[in-house]
């Protein structure tokens, strides 16, 4: 669960708001009810079941997007009708709302929200006690949504370029493993619920330190970097690659198997040679394969692959090796 709302940022600003809302209606809810204003305590109970269930539906779904759009119209339309209820209250509720719309719904679709709720807001004549309130109202929520929008613009845009920065390999601009452990869980469980074979490649230079020792570690980086450039053009746009560390790769195949996966390798093989050179001639490498079996894990699939590409290397490099299905490999002896 926490691990959900470390990773997920919309997941945990819906988690806290729809805690606030709760935490900041329900007294009021509770007063309404108690001085008989059934009406407005009917209301409070609405916006709150509205919370609640938005928060339910991201956090069961994953579809953090509609959840967020379902509680900022529910919260800024609920704070306009309760306006109209009991008067200044509402005024009051629907600063937060201006607010927090920024942190729950794309820029666009916020300043939508927020235009139409002080447009209706400014409807409810009784809510205010003049024209001069009417104004100051107006003019107050204009400056709170620009200040909103300009914080949370700026939040969006730290907060993208941190997660490249964790997430992406500083020399070749590919997905590193941090990334590629998270792929793996989303193409797992994906492979389990529509039963489309995955497959993962883990490709490993050979002789690599040999071409950092002889030529320099900018011709190394160079070949890195070719090397990506090659395997990125020459696979399908669903195909994923990583950098698991030093020259190894992983690419990870959604809906191939068996013979496609040998004529992947093979064009594979072909492109290195032809295009991935240094000053001693092309590079070859050796490749680690393993088919994702139903219900494997992400450790055991990776393992699989790494004793593949292991056996790969022992067995004289440029070539590959397909690790055994696991059924069969766990009933084989040791
Ligand atoms: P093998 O055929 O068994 O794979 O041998 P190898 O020499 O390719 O493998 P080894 O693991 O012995 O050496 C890998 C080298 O990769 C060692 C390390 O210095 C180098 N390396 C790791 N990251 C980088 C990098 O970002 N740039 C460069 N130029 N070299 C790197
Ligand atoms: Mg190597
Ligand atoms: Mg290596």
């Amino acid at each position: 669960m926490f691990q959900r709302l470390r990773s997920d940022f919309r997941l945990s600003i819906i988690s806290l708001l729809g805690l606030c809302g709760f935490l900041g209606i329900t007294p009021f809810a509770v007063l309404r009810f108690y001085q008989g204003n059934l009406t407005a305590g009917t209301l409070d109970v609405l916006i709150l079941s509205g919370l609640c269930g938005s928060v339910a539906h991201a956090w069961w779904t994953g579809d953090t997007g509609r959840s967020g759009l379902v509680m900022a119209i529910i919260a800024s339309f609920g704070a306009v009708l309760m306006a109209g209820l009991v008067g200044d209250p509402g005024l009051f509720w629907l600063y937060p709302c201006l607010v927090t719309s920024f942190f729950l719904t794309p820029p666009r679709v916020a300043i939508a929200i927020n235009t139409t709720a002080v447009l209706l807001m400014v409807t409810q004549v009784s809510a205010f006690s003049g024209i001069e309130q009417m104004g100051s109202f107006v003019s107050t929520a204009l400056v709170v949504s620009a200040c909103a929008f300009i914080f949370a613009n700026r939040n969006e845009d730290q907060r993208r370029r941190l997660e490249h920065l964790a997430t992406l390999d500083p020399l070749t601009g590919v997905k590193n493993r941090r990334a590629m452990d998270e792929e793996l869980e989303i193409a797992q469980a994906h492979a389990t619920r529509t039963g489309i074979s995955c497959a993962l490649i883990l490709l490993d230079i050979d002789h690599f330190k040999k071409i950092n020792d002889e030529y320099g570690h900018g011709v190394g980086d160079a070949v890195l970097v070719d090397l990506v450039k090659v395997l990125r053009k020459n696979t399908r746009k669903s195909d994923q690659l990583f950098r698991y560390g030093g020259e190894e790769f992983v690419l990870l195949l959604p809906g191939v198997d068996g013979n496609g996966l040998k004529t992947v390798i093979g064009n594979l093989q072909h492109l290195l040679r032809k295009h991935v050179k240094h000053p001693g001639g092309a590079i070859t490498a050796s490749f680690g394969v393993a088919e994702l079996d139903w219900g494997e894990r992400i450790d055991s699939w990776l393992a699989r692959a790494d004793h593949a590409l292991y056996q790969a290397k022992e067995t004289g490099r440029d070539r590959a090796v397909f690790a055994e299905p696991r059924i069969r490999a766990v009933a084989q002896p040791a």
